[in-house]
């Protein structure tokens, strides 16, 4: 395998953490050409010290002079630019031929578009993407010519498990019948509704499985993580909204399933933990030592699957809505649940709050095709002022 030239988009993030993990294990195959982080300067300096990138992107102007600065005192010669276009730059001018797109939130649309645009293998974390914009992103990795890999441990599951040639064949689909996602129910899984009035955002974060950032910690224990990523996979694998389902599993052994036409269901497994998806993504087609414990079942007294209850997990009902409503819903919802669960992490918004503020931002905004990316960002930004407004409105 020839060595290949990664860009990490959120390096300093636990996708971004674990990935530089596998890339450390393995300096014969993969070298770092661009890293990127928001606001961690002292973790982005150290990761520049040891993989030598070409070019480091930060959030703005203070960060990266801090971040000059600290290189400089150690003789390291990374380019260093800061601001939501250099993060453009860093793929377009690394010369980078794989981009792991790690940047939570919204703000990863725009750099992974251009990935996409740009013919790079994409290995999509960022779900967000495709939930805004998953029309567009598909077309432009289309176009661009390049591999996309899921990352997402689901979706990374379901790859693994359809026929090599599926993509290929969208409209056969080769006699899939079913995509399964299975979801842990995170932390409030068995928490009566009236126990959550007071959770705080520490026992949000606090997922009984895996260790992630804060966002997607607190999306998984409404499960509206589970909403986004059934909008994921329908993007990904363009089988219709029906046949993807939900499926509470406790343990998080089997990361998802698929049904096929004759009878067999193939699963994947493995531990919960991220590097195991991302050295799949990494490698693909080959497999390399992702430094996972092996998987020991015999070690395990049993697996459950149950279906989740809607009313345990209004956010989860919300995103199969707006799944179903379609057009520019999902941008709206994502776009909500932002503001909301940013809003729980810093501000008190109260936990039971987060499905409320989605809802009444969607309430009020009508759905249109996502026809553009102009489009979609202006409602993105809409969507973003109603969810504020309506917390404000709750907190007077
Ligand atoms: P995180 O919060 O740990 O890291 C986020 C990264 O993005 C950091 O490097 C941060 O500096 C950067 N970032 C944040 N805001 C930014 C901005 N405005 N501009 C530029 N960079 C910014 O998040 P994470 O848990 O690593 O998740 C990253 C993405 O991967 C998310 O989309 C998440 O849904 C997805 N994902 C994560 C996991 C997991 O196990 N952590 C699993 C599946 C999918
Ligand atoms: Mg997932």
């Amino acid at each position: 395998m020839a060595v290949r030239r990664i860009a990490i988009l959120g390096s300093t993030g636990s996708i971004g953490v674990n990935t530089l993990e596998v890339i450390r294990a393995h300096p014969e195959l993969f070298k770092v050409v661009a890293l990127t982080a928001a606001k961690q300067i002292d973790r982005l300096a150290d990761q520049c010290t040891e993989f030598k990138p070409l070019i480091a992107v930060v959030a703005d102007e203070a960060g990266a002079s801090r971040l000059s600065k600290l290189l400089l005192a150690r003789n390291i010669t990374t380019r260093v630019l800061f601001g939501p276009k250099a993060l453009i730059t860093a793929i377009t001018e690394s010369d980078c031929d794989t981009v792991m797109a790690a940047i939570v939130g919204a703000a990863g649309l725009v750099p992974t578009l251009t990935a996409a645009h740009a013919g790079k293998r994409v290995l999509l974390a960022n779900k967000e993407s495709l939930v805004m914009a998953g029309d567009l992103f598909m077309q432009a990795m289309h176009s661009g010519g390049g591999e996309l890999l899921p990352i997402d441990s689901e979706h990374n599951a379901i790859f693994q498990c359809l026929p090599e040639h599926f993509s290929k064949l969208p409209k056969a689909h080769h006699g899939v019948e079913e995509l399964w996602l299975t979801a842990s129910g995170g932390p409030f899984r068995n928490t009566p509704i009236a126990d959550l009035s007071r959770i705080t955002p520490e026992q949000a974060c606090a997922h009984p499985n895996w260790v992630m950032g804060r966002k997607i910690s607190v999306d998984s224990a409404t499960m509206m993580n589970k909403g986004l990523e059934v909008i994921e996979a329908y993007w990904l694998f363009g089988l219709p909204l029906e046949k993807i389902k939900v499926l509470i599993h406790p343990q998080s052994v089997v990361h998802s399933m698929v049904r096929y036409r004759d009878g067999s269901v193939l699963a994947q497994m493995g531990q919960p933990d991220m590097r195991t998806p991302i050295a799949y993504g990494l490698a693909w087609p080959d497999r390399i030592d992702a430094g996972v414990v092996p998987l020991s079942l015999n070690q395990m007294a049993n697996l459950n699957f149950s279906e989740p209850d809607l009313t345990q997990f209004p956010c989860l009902a919300l995103a199969f809505a707006a799944a179903k409503a379609g057009g520019t819903a999902p941008t709206v919802l994502n776009a909500a649940n932002e503001i909301a669960v940013a809003a729980f992490l810093d501000e008190g918004l109260p936990y039971l709050q987060i499905p409320q503020i989605v809802e009444k931002t969607l309430n009020q905004i009508e759905v249109l095709a996502a026809s553009s990316l102009e489009l979609i960002l202006e409602l993105d930004a809409q969507a973003r002022i109603i969810a504020k407004n309506c917390i404000r409105e709750k907190q007077i």
